[in-house]
This record gives structure tokens, C-alpha cells and sequence, in this order.
């Protein structure tokens, strides 16, 4: 019989904790992809750059398997349907995955567990795309942390090396199961899932010491490429968090290490709080009669508010897929206070075009704009579009990159006046809060 492995955005052979247990079962190992088609028939966009780098992921994990002899079988369906068909055309002996966080994934892990126990089958699960997670960081009093300063002291006191050590899958390479044609296997297209390229080439997924040396200097100026732009390989586990930690820790940089910090406290949050998906973390802030304007909102997703940071974030986002992180935080923070949009549908938006899409980082991020979440920034605090240009892109450089137009004289007038806005939030959010 076979072990095989359900890769999901896991998408390595590197140090990859499911890979190594199935490699170590004693069995003839076959990864496995599953298109899932629950997430697919969702997107509306059918050109989106996700599905694009599943699939060329997807073929360059086929190749290096060709290279041992073996493959990987990739499917397009439901998962429940697609396991049930599986484990009737092999004999699987057991089935290993990564953990996954997000509430729509541990209930299909559940039922999919259930399925394969149903038929003697063992589900086994591994902690792997995070360096701690669950009940790993706690507080004094054993619950999970809801305030990132004292969570991060924790995890930083915690990280021993122990902790990011690979996995040397490396190793037992020779126990991939070998003889499965590439009918079998199943090579699959964007045009077979119905889907169109965009065509654009995605970030490597290296990051320099060079760049982690300069990390904290540069990484709040939206103009300069002071980021790893690894978010994407994160997302999907085209690299590995235990190496990228590994090599922070190496070139000494406790800000980038932080970020990765960040990154393990939302999935906690995700995990432990799994209302956050829909509801404010802090449930009184639903109580907020957002304004909600469709226009308003639709000047926003256009870039067109007539705050050329705001707009050259949207543009940038419409663009490529990916916004800069300071840039994020004044975009969505102009969303919720300044137009009183409802965080959820600037957060929706988000999910429909950043290629690093994570409902964990994404939701954080909006909640913490709109002073509803975990580590929330008091209500009152209102970022200003134009004090925080002055700071992080003094020269325009960014917002003429994104936003030619805006040498001319005659750019868009702001469509709401800061002042005014400003105290209209207040006001809004003050009522919201005091029923
Ligand atoms: P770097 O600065 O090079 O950071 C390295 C890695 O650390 C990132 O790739 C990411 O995995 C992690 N990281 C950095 N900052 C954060 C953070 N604040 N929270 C969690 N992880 C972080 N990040 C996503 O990966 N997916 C999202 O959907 C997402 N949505 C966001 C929405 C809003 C409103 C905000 C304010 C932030 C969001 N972020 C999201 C966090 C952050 O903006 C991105 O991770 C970062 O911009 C990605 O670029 P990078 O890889 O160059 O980051």
C-alpha cells in the first residue's frame, strides 16, 4: 500500500513536515494536489494570479519528481469527492498533511479525516507552515494572546533553534513511489480549470542579506523594493518558514524576524478565534452603522479618491497583485475612516486581487485598521493620508510611479475633506461604540 501526501500550500519537497513523516511511514510515498473547486467556482476574475501559480508550481514539483522517477497526481474537483475516488483507485495505507488554520480548512480536514478512518485509513497532520502555532505561545495564564506586544516577547524567548531546524526529506528521497504515467498523474491546465493567464512573472523566492541587512530602514518606503516580496511563496509554501527564519536570525534582523511574528499571531488569532472570519474581534464594534456608499466604495477600488497614496495603492494593487505594507495600512484605515465603509468589504476586496491572499494576515490587517481587532489601534487614532506622504514618500516618487496624472495641476480634488472626515468618524464610531 501507499503513503501519500496532500500537499496544500505546501507546495515543496524541501523541509516539509508532512513529506518527511510520509517518507519515514515505511510505504511507497505519491504527493497529491487537489484543485479545490469549492475555493475555484468562487472566484469571479477568472484571470487570477493564484490559480496561475498553483499551476506553475504545480509543474515545477512535477519536474523535479520526474527527475526521481516519480510524480505527483493532481486532481480538480471536491476534496471530499476526490478523496473518496482516491482511496478506491490505490491502496492508500495512510494520508499525511500540514496543518491549516483557516475555519473552512479544518472543517474539511475533519470530514476528510473522518472519511479515510471510515475506511482504515490514518490522517496525519503536522505543524508546518508556521514556527509556532496553536497552544505553542500562551500566556502566563494559559490563554492564547489577543495583544501582539507580549505575544511577540514570548515567541521571540522561545525561538531556539531547535525550532527551525529542516526537515531532511532530502533524505529518503528513495522511498517516492516510482511507475505512475503522466495520464495517470494528470497534468493539468489553467484553460482545463477554465481559467486565463495573466502573464506576468512572480517574485523569486530568495531574499538577499543585502536586503535583510538595510530591512529596517527601508521597509516602511513604499518607492524602494526594502521588502522581501516573499508574501506569495509564504502563502503557498514555495519556501520554507524554518529556512527564511533561519537566515533572519543569522543576519541578526529582529525586524524582519518580527514580521514573521506577525505572521504566526494571526494565524494564532485565526485559529483560536475563528469568529474573526466574519465579526469584529471586539463584537461591540458590529455595532458601527457603517455608511457603506457603493460609489464611494467604487472610487476606492478605482484609485480614485483624489489622495494620491491611496490611489497609487489601489493602482498598484490593480496592477500587480500586491501593495506595499504601509501603503495597505493607509488605504484600508482611508476605507473604514475616512468613506465609513464596513472593514469586510475592503477586506473582500483585498482577497479578490492580492496574490499573497491570507485570510489570517488579511483579516488581521483590516480588523487592526479598523480598530476592531486583536491589537487594535484606539478608534481615535486617524491615520492622515497627507502627513503620512510626507513621511514615507516625501519626493512623490511612489505616487508618480502609480499615478502619472498626478504631476498635472489639475488631479482629482480629494473626495472628502480630511478635517471633516475626521470628526465625522469619531462621531460615527463613538455612537456605534456607546450603544
Ligand atoms: P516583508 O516586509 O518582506 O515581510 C516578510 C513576510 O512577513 C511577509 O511576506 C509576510 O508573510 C509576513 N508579514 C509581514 N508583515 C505582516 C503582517 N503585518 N501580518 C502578517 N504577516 C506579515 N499579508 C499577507 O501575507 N497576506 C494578506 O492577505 C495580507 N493582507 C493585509 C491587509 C492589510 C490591510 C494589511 C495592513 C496588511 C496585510 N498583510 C498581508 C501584511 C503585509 O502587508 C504583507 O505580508 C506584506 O506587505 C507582504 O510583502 P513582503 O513579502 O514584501 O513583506
Amino acid at each position: 500500500s501507499l503513503s501519500l501526501v496532500w500537499l496544500r500550500r505546501d507546495l515543496r519537497l524541501h523541509d516539509n513536515a508532512a513529506l518527511y513523516h510520509a517518507l519515514k511511514s515505511g510505504r511507497p510515498v505519491l504527493p497529491v494536489f487537489i484543485f479545490d473547486r469549492v475555493i475555484l467556482d468562487a472566484l469571479d476574475d477568472r484571470r487570477d494570479r493564484r490559480v496561475e501559480f498553483l499551476v506553475q508550481e504545480i509543474d515545477r514539483l512535477r519536474t523535479e519528481l520526474a527527475g526521481m522517477g516519480s510524480t505527483i497526481l493532481v486532481r480538480y474537483g471536491n476534496p471530499i469527492d476526490i478523496w473518496r475516488e482516491l482511496t478506491t483507485q490505490y491502496p492508500v495505507g495512510d494520508v499525511f498533511a500540514n496543518h491549516d488554520y483557516e475555519v473552512y480548512a479544518k472543517e474539511r480536514d475533519k470530514a476528510i479525516g473522518e472519511l479515510l478512518n471510515e475506511r482504515g485509513i490514518g490522517f496525519h497532520t503536522y505543524k508546518d507552515q508556521t514556527i509556532f502555532e496553536r497552544d505553542e505561545v500562551l500566556s502566563g495564564s494559559r490563554t492564547p494572546y489577543t495583544v501582539f506586544t507580549p505575544y511577540s516577547r514570548n515567541w521571540h524567548g522561545k525561538l531556539d533553534p531547535f525550532f527551525l531546524k529542516s526537515y531532511p526529506t532530502e533524505a529518503y528521497f528513495e522511498h517516492l513511489h516510482r511507475g505512475i504515467g503522466q495520464d495517470e498523474a494528470n497534468v493539468l491546465t489553467l484553460g482545463d480549470m477554465d481559467f486565463l493567464p495573466v502573464g506576468e512573472p512572480f517574485p523569486n523566492r530568495t531574499v538577499s542579506d543585502t536586503l535583510l541587512d538595510a530591512y529596517k530602514e527601508t521597509r516602511d518606503i513604499p518607492a524602494r523594493p526594502g521588502t522581501s516580496e516573499l508574501s506569495i511563496h509564504l502563502r503557498f509554501g514555495t519556501i520554507s518558514i524554518r529556512d527564511l527564519a533561519r537566515q533572519a536570525r543569522a543576519a541578526n534582523d529582529k525586524t524582519f524576524l518580527n514580521e514573521l511574528c506577525w505572521r504566526d499571531f494571526y494565524f494564532q488569532v485565526l485559529d483560536h478565534f475563528p469568529h474573526v472570519e466574519k465579526s469584529s474581534f471586539r463584537r461591540e464594534y458590529d455595532r458601527i452603522e457603517w455608511r457603506n456608499n457603493e460609489d464611494e466604495f467604487d472610487k476606492w477600488c478605482r484609485g480614485e479618491t483624489g489622495y494620491p497614496i491611496v490611489d497609487a495603492g489601489m493602482r498598484q494593487l490593480n496592477t500587480i497583485g500586491w501593495m506595499h505594507n504601509r501603503v495597505r495600512m493607509i488605504t484600508a484605515s482611508f476605507l473604514c475612516k475616512h468613506l465609513l465603509i464596513d472593514w469586510r468589504w475592503g477586506e473582500a476586496y483585498f482577497g479578490k486581487k492580492l496574490r499573497d491572499y491570507d485570510l489570517s494576515a488579511n483579516n488581521g490587517g483590516w480588523q487592526w485598521a479598523a480598530g476592531s481587532g486583536t491589537d487594535a489601534a484606539p478608534y481615535f487614532r486617524v491615520f492622515n493620508p497627507t502627513l503620512q506622504t510626507q513621511r514615507f514618500d516625501p519626493k512623490g516618487e511612489y505616487i508618480r510611479h502609480w499615478v502619472p496624472e498626478f504631476n498635472s495641476l489639475d488631479y482629482l480634488p480629494p473626495m472628502v475633506e480630511h478635517t471633516m472626515a475626521r470628526q465625522r468618524a469619531l462621531d460615527l464610531y463613538k455612537k456605534g461604540l456607546a450603544k
